[in-house]
């Protein structure tokens, strides 16, 4: 991946084919130099065009939420069931308010884990 240099994807996601693109990539990871999120999107056109796109910040998050549905599996964890206890590698963050006014924050990942942060 790229931002303000290479570095290595935390994880690449396969995600579901659509009309226009027979296969589709999700990476993620964190620029090392500014510590942003990055997501990049690599997508194969049936007649071989390539599209590629990238997000960083707050955009990156927005995008993971977008294709959380599509991700068919991670390419870098094969085996992921052992971490289902945990949210691991790229996650994002929920808050949920309660009848008490009170906010629950938890942290989760795209393979349906949550874990509770903090209540506040
Ligand atoms: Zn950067």
């Amino acid at each position: 991946m790229y931002h303000c240099h290479k570095f290595k994807a935390d994880e690449i996601y396969r995600l579901a084919e659509n009309e226009l693109y027979t296969s589709r990539f999700l990476s993620i990871g964190f620029c090392p130099k500014c510590k942003k999120p990055v997501a990049e999107i690599l997508e194969f056109r049936f007649d071989g065009e390539v599209n590629k796109e990238i997000f960083s910040g707050i955009d990156a998050n927005t995008i993971m939420l977008c294709h959380a549905e599509e991700i068919l599996c991670s390419l870098t964890h094969q085996n992921y069931k052992k971490t289902k206890s945990k949210p691991y590698g790229w996650v994002y963050g929920i808050n949920k308010q309660l009848k008490n006014g009170k906010i629950k924050q938890y942290a989760a990942d795209f393979y349906g884990n949550k874990e509770l942060i903090k209540t506040c």
